[in-house]
């Protein structure tokens, strides 16, 4: 995963050695340490934009990492984080004591969720922690109602929820599990919703949808109901390669969860706030989840900042049983921090105030159009997406299964290409990703398609 190689000549660093085989051991990086490695340091962002240290500008089509929705230098969102670093930089919410900033966030950010009403929010630094609170919520839930044994989850194939311990076991991506000793033994994996690439011959969406619902109801029947404790899901799956949920998925899926007394959460890191053209994904797919977890465009990405939306019955059941449980004693030292909740705070309110979902819906049909357009490219298989959010699976004679061979490394040099041209994209396995920023303009959405285009022609 991550950026190809840099082959340019490399930057140099005070001591003119070249930031080659650099001193961080950086995350979902090949190769950190080699010499061949110089990597893309990026100095500085302006709006959809950033600038690496040569002062290259790039458009930014990830948004970070599916993140930044309000683009690289929203002043609002600094002004607020300055404010509060001037007011109080930090204070904890442990042991009944808080801050303002995270008691008006849980406020607001309760209210912007609609597809089911949450009573309450626990706050993270990012969405590995989200769903890792996620688990210790739902197994303190099932002990406080005396049923030590339902303490399974069923997450899925190609799915990413993180990488911690837990939020990698949760994930679906081998390379997640591969050398790290995972999956714990407490997470099993059911088929991955891909309706192009795994359908049988002539099934229709529904009826792929209603196989995959019973291979997860034969599943949860082989291991025993008593045993399974929640469902997990990302609305669209981001990085497995921005799978899209078939015709008919979620409600059967929901019927099934619901049939054996599991709870369903929505991994909502990077769908929540406007991504697919709904306030959440769940708000687009009909999904009526027990628990949410949020992130990334929280803040916007200016502060870490993630989150666990709990309903009604979750949360009345933890503060109905703490005096017989003990107080619930998971948290962070920066759980609440003010000056993040301060700034998700700020962009909460101009999400609202520049009505960020009919803003997504503008310029998303413009940003789907342009790039499906280019779907008859002999090296592309599918390119799918929803909103501000797609991507484009690179294999040979439009089928899913002529895979190119992995050392061509298509989607690398793709990538390669758009960088190029000045533009970053994420590239995983055959597939390429874009999440642009939410602020987009329709020129820039034209110069992304133009770079795109540009691109493809060079990988052709
Ligand atoms: N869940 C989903 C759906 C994600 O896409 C991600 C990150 O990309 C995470 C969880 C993990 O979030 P973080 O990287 O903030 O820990």
């Amino acid at each position: 995963t991550g950026s190809p190689l840099q082959k340019e000549e490399p930057i140099t660093d005070e001591k003119g050695l070249g930031f080659k085989g650099h001193d961080m051991l950086a995350p979902f990086t090949a190769g950190w340490q080699s010499a061949d490695l110089h990597p893309l340091i990026i100095e500085k962002s302006e709006g959809s934009y950033v600038y690496d240290i040569k002062g290259k500008k790039y458009l930014d089509a990830l948004a970070g990492l599916w993140c930044t929705a309000l683009g690289g230098n929203e002043p609002r969102l600094v002004a607020a984080a300055t404010q509060q670093l001037n007011t109080l930089p930090f204070y904890h919410s442990f042991w009944n004591r808080t801050t303002k900033p995270s008691l008006d966030l849980a406020k607001e950010l309760l209210e912007t969720f609609t597809a089911t009403k949450m009573a309450k929010a626990f706050f993270t630094n990012s969405g590995s922690e989200a769903n890792d609170t996620q688990v210790k919520l739902v197994w303190y839930y099932n002990n406080a109602l005396g049923r030590p044994d339902k303490k399974k989850f069923i997450a899925r194939h190609k799915s990413y929820h993180g990488s911690t311990l837990i939020a990698a076991s949760l994930s679906g991506l081998p390379a997640l599990h591969q050398k790290f000793d995972l999956p714990v033994p407490f997470v099993l994996h059911t088929d991955c919703p891909h309706y192009w690439r795994y359908h049988l011959p002539g099934e229709t969406e529904e009826e792929f949808s209603t196989r995959l619902a019973n291979n997860l109801e034969n599943l949860i029947l082989k291991e025993g109901p008593d045993t399974i404790a929640a469902f997990i899901a990302e609305p669209v799956m981001g990085a497995g390669g921005v799978i899209l949920p078939p015709a008919t998925y979620f409600e059967k899926v929901q019927a099934i969860v619901k049939k054996y007394d599991i709870l369903f959460i929505a991994d909502e890191v990077i769908c929540a706030f406007g991504r697919l053209g709904t306030m959440y994904g769940c708000d687009k797919y009909n999904i009526k989840p027990d628990l949410v977890s949020v992130a990334k465009a929280l803040s916007s990405a200016y502060m870490p900042i993630g989150a666990v939306l709990v309903s009604p019955e979750v949360s009345d059941v933890i503060h109905s049983q703490s005096s017989k449980l003990g107080s619930f004693s998971h948290g962070f030292t920066y759980s609440g921090h003010p000056v993040s909740c301060a700034v998700a705070i700020e962009a909460l309110k101009i999400y609202k105030e520049r009505n960020i979902v009919d803003q997504v819906n503008s310029i998303s049909p413009r940003f789907q159009d342009g790039i499906k357009a280019f779907s008859d490219s002999p090296i592309i298989g599918e390119i799918r997406g929803t909103g501000l959010i797609l991507g484009t699976e690179f294999t040979d004679n439009k089928s899913p299964n002529d895979l190119f061979p992995p050392e061509w490394g298509v989607a690398a040099y793709f990538g390669a290409q758009c960088e190029k041209h000045g533009m970053l994209v994420r590239v995983s396995g055959d597939n390429i990703m874009m999440s642009p920023p939410f602020i987009m303009t329709p020129n820039e959405v034209d110069e992304l398609i133009s770079k795109y285009g540009k691109a493809l022609k060079d990988t052709e």
